[in-house]
């Protein structure tokens, strides 16, 4: 069984997100989305949120499970039997952090990461650029799934 981890904030999920998401999907027999929960971080979404979130647009992928976690990844995985990390790479500017992560990562636990090359429909798109444009005012359809975009909506109602 070819297990991977998919980690990030997901405040919200976007298509970017997705996309490497169902890209694992179709590498891996599984894969964990596991949710970062960092009481530190201020966000947009509660961790429950986010999870609820990501519950509902993978429905279409029967082999992944949304799961948060807390510490270090490599301890989340070691316990789960997890032996890889896919992420995706948007630009160079990813590309200085996710090395670093990636090293670190197999220096603590010899947890190995791949990189999918983003979308370059998302390959500008963060959780952060798609909260900005909705507070902002700007249609963010086609950047977050429909489901996010709703409930982006209701929250940004409930706020004025
Ligand atoms: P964000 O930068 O969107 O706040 P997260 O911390 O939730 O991201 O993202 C987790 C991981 O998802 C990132 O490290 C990156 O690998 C991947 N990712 C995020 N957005 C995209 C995108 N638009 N295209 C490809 N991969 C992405």
């Amino acid at each position: 069984m070819r297990r991977c981890v998919c980690p990030g904030s997901f405040d919200p999920v976007t298509n970017g997100h997705l996309d490497v998401i169902e890209r694992a999907a179709g590498l891996f027999d599984e894969v964990v989305v596991a949710v970062l929960v960092n009481p530190a971080k201020q966000s947009m979404f509660s961790v429950d949120d986010r999870m609820a979130m990501l519950t509902e647009v993978i429905q279409h992928l029967p082999n992944v499970t949304v799961e948060g976690f807390q510490g270090l990844l490599v301890d989340f995985c070691r316990q789960r039997d997890i032996p890889a990390v896919v992420k995706g790479l948007r630009a160079v500017t990813d590309f200085d952090y996710e090395l670093q992560m990636a090293q670190m990562n197999r220096r603590l636990s010899a947890l190995e990461t791949l990189f999918v090359a983003a979308n370059p429909d998302y390959s500008y798109l963060s959780s952060r650029r798609a909260r900005e444009g909705a507070i902002n005012g700007g249609d963010v359809s086609g950047l977050v799934p429909d489901r996010v975009l709703a409930r982006l909506g209701a929250r940004l109602e409930g706020d004025s």
